[in-house]
């Protein structure tokens, strides 16, 4: 008798289970590869963080996402900060100065964050959109400030600091002068660092400590931060 209890109360909560993630909208299912046009889910950092050692299926990704781009040749002569998988964005939804080499999964959810993220975020806060993004660098090898022994995402291409972005109207926004303000320029900065959190797996801005005073981090690395 209390094997058949066991045995219906078992079988009910797989159905449960089962129910509730046929019924989950598309973006929010955790397997499958990353769709750059879908909406931002619980799983999306993940998902393109994955893409990161996929090359067929991150550039594939892209081509749909229609994100203009070249591959590189992998380069593996320093195995510590070795570039795999990489490209150079050619043309996204808005040009970036300095252009762009990186890994493509960091390519893929820059794109994303592009369109789901930074685009509503300046048309709400600034009545605007964004013409051009300005970073302080993507590849740099070397080890995470202030520790000796974890290598930074930098090492292998899949971090960006994003210091500034160029309005249509000719503005520019740049993280060290407005974050934190109560203006609309301050608004649209958190803006676009709370949303990279739900894209990238560890987002470091200002509030983190004085080395990110100037710009946001953004990486695909394996730690889940938003700071
Ligand atoms: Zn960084």
């Amino acid at each position: 008798m209390r094997r058949s209890f066991r045995l219906s109360a078992a079988i009910l909560l797989a159905a449960a289970a089962v129910t509730i993630v046929v019924r989950l909208p598309p973006q929010h299912v955790p397997w499958g590869v990353a769709d750059l046009n879908a909406d931002v889910g619980l799983f999306s950092s993940l998902k393109l963080a994955r893409l990161r050692s996929d090359a067929p299926a991150c550039r594939s990704a892209l081509r749909m996402a229609q994100v203009q781009f070249r591959t590189l040749p992998d380069d593996i002569a320093n195995p510590q900060c070795a570039q795999e998988n990489m490209v150079v964005l050619e043309r996204s939804s808005y040009a970036y100065a300095p252009g762009v080499r990186a890994n493509c999964g960091l390519a893929a959810a820059l794109s994303v964050w592009e369109r789901k993220v930074v685009l509503p975020a300046a048309r709400q806060f600034l009545a605007s959109d964004t013409e051009s993004i300005r970073h302080l660098g993507v590849y740099a090898c070397r080890a995470v400030r202030g520790s000796h022994l974890r290598q930074s995402q930098h090492a292998n291409a899949a971090a960006i600091d994003i210091q500034s972005f160029r309005l249509r109207d000719g503005r520019v926004i740049d993280v060290q002068g407005n974050w934190g303000k109560d203006t609309a320029a301050g608004h649209f900065l958190r803006a676009v660092h709370d949303g990279a959190c739900g894209v990238f797996r560890t987002v470091l801005g200002p509030d983190y400590n004085a080395a990110h005073a100037n710009h946001l981090h953004l990486d695909i690395g394996p730690f889940s931060i938003c700071r």
